[in-house]
C-alpha cells in the first residue's frame, strides 16, 4: 500500500483519533449486537495502540439517526463488547465533541481507550462540516483511519479532520485495501467474480469494471433475472429492471468479445409469490412459468459454478444467489457459500448481505478476506478512489 499506517508512526503518548466503523447490526426487539465482527476487525489497531502507549480515542457511527440523539443508537453495547474483546476498560463519553468530550480526553493516561458517542447525533457529520470536523481534531494530535467501511463517504470523521491532523491508515485498513488492491491489479488466475444480490442497477459500474480484470463472471440472485430477459428467456413474474436490458446486452457482448466466460443460472427456484412460505419448485430456466418468480438458483447451477470456480485461484463474491433471508430460498447461497469456502485460492467477501451469510453459516475461518466494507468494496471493485483514502498520508 503507498499510505501511511500507524506502524509508520510514532504514538507513545500522544491522542489518536481512530475513525472505526462500529455500525454493526443490532436486533431490532432486543438491541443486542448480532454480528460483532466489525468490532473485532478493529482489534489489531487498537491492541497496537495500547500496546505503544498511545492514548486511543475511539470514534464512530451506528445506524442512520439522521442528525438527532436517538437512545437505541447510542455506543453503549458496543463500548461494552469491546471492553470484553480487548480484556481492559474502554471507557465512554455522552458526546463527541465539546466540553464532555474534552474533558474525557484530558483525563486519559497512557494506553487508555476512549469510545466517543455516535457521530451521526450531530447532521454535521454527513455535511463533512469544517467545524465540525475542527472540535474533533482538537481532541488528537494524529488522525488514523480504520473504517475501511465508511472510507466511500466523505463525512467529517472520515475527511474533514484530516485537514486538521497527520492522517495514516489503521491495520484494518491496510489489510482491505491489500486483499482488493492485490485482486484488482495482481490477481493469481483464473480469477473470477461472483456477483449476486437484488438489482443490476447496484452493480452495473461495478460489472463494466471488473469485465477487463476477469477470467469468469458468475452472475446470480435477482440480477441474474435481467440478464435472462435479455437474452430471450420467460422470467415469469420475476423482478426485471426492463430499463437495463441494454445495459446487460452490452455486458453480455464485451464479455463475449474479451474472452470473459460469463455464466447464468440454467435453473432456477421459482415461487409464486415473494414470501417465506410460498409454494415453490424447481425448474430449467427454459421452463419459468408465468405468473411465477425466480427467487434462487437451482443446485444444477450450482453445481455447474462450482465446477468453475474449483478452477479459479482468485474468487471475489458480492451478493447473494437468491432470497437468503427466506430458508427456502437460501440454499443457493449457502451452496455457493460452502464451495468457495473449499476451494484452494484467495478469496474474498465483498462484505454487506453476502459477509452475512457466511456468517451465520459458520464459515468465516475459511475464506481468506471477508470484507467490513460492503458499499466501499462496491466502489473500490468499481474502480473508483475512495475519499477516505485518498486524504491519508503518502509514504
Ligand atoms: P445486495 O445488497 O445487492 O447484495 O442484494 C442482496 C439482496 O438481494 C438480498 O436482500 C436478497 O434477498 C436479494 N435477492 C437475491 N436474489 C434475489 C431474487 N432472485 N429476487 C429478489 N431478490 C433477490
Amino acid at each position: 500500500m503507498d499510505k501511511e499506517t500507524v506502524r509508520d508512526i510514532q504514538t507513545k503518548d500522544k491522542r489518536v483519533l481512530v475513525r472505526v466503523d462500529f455500525n454493526i447490526p443490532l436486533d431490532k426487539s432486543t438491541g443486542e449486537i448480532t454480528d460483532d465482527s466489525r468490532i473485532r476487525a478493529t482489534l489489531p489497531t487498537i491492541e497496537h495502540l495500547v500496546n505503544q502507549g498511545a492514548r486511543t480515542i475511539l470514534a464512530s457511527h451506528l445506524g442512520r439517526p439522521e442528525g438527532r440523539v436517538t437512545e437505541e443508537l447510542r455506543l453503549g453495547p458496543v463500548g461494552e463488547r469491546l471492553s470484553q474483546l480487548l480484556g481492559r476498560p474502554v471507557r465512554r463519553t455522552r458526546d463527541c465533541v465539546g466540553n464532555e468530550a474534552e474533558k474525557a480526553v484530558k483525563e486519559m493516561e497512557e494506553g487508555d481507550v476512549l469510545l466517543l458517542e455516535n457521530l451521526r447525533f450531530y447532521p454535521e457529520e454527513e455535511e463533512n462540516d469544517p467545524q465540525f470536523s475542527k472540535s474533533l481534531a482538537q481532541l488528537a494530535d494524529v488522525y488514523v483511519d480504520d473504517a475501511f467501511g465508511a472510507a466511500h463517504r466523505a463525512h467529517a470523521s472520515t475527511v474533514g479532520v484530516t485537514q486538521h491532523l497527520p492522517a495514516v491508515a489503521g491495520m484494518l485498513m491496510e489489510k482491505e485495501l491489500g486483499f482488493l488492491g492485490k485482486a484488482l491489479a495482481n490477481p493469481e488466475r483464473p480469477f473470477a467474480m461472483v456477483v449476486g444480490g437484488a438489482k443490476v442497477s447496484d452493480k452495473i459500474v461495478l460489472l463494466e469494471n471488473i469485465m477487463k480484470e476477469v477470467d469468469f463472471l458468475i452472475i446470480g440472485g435477482g440480477m441474474a433475472n435481467t440478464f435472462l430477459k435479455a437474452q430471450g428467456y420467460n422470467t415469469g413474474s420475476s423482478k426485471v429492471e426492463l430499463d437495463h436490458l441494454g445495459s446487460a446486452r452490452v455486458i453480455l457482448d464485451k464479455a463475449s468479445k474479451n474472452g470473459v466466460q460469463l455464466l447464468l443460472p440454467t435453473d432456477a427456484v421459482v415461487a409464486k409469490e415473494f414470501t417465506r412460505e410460498s409454494e415453490h419448485k424447481t425448474v430449467p430456466i427454459t421452463d419459468v412459468p408465468d405468473d411465477w418468480m425466480i427467487l434462487d438458483i437451482g443446485p444444477e447451477t450450482a453445481a455447474r459454478f462450482n465446477e468453475e470456480l474449483n478452477k479459479c485461484k482468485t474468487v471475489v463474491w458480492n451478493g447473494t444467489m437468491g432470497v437468503f433471508e427466506f430458508p427456502t430460498f437460501a440454499e443457493g447461497t449457502k451452496s455457493l457459500a460452502s464451495s468457495i469456502a473449499k476451494l484452494d485460492a484467495m478469496t474474498i467477501i465483498g462484505g454487506g448481505d453476502t459477509a452475512e451469510a457466511i456468517v451465520e453459516l459458520g464459515l468465516t475461518d475459511h475464506i481468506s478476506h471477508i470484507s467490513t466494507g460492503g458499499g466501499a468494496s462496491l466502489r473500490f471493485l468499481e474502480g473508483k478512489t475512495l475519499p477516505g483514502v485518498e486524504v491519508l498520508l503518502d509514504k
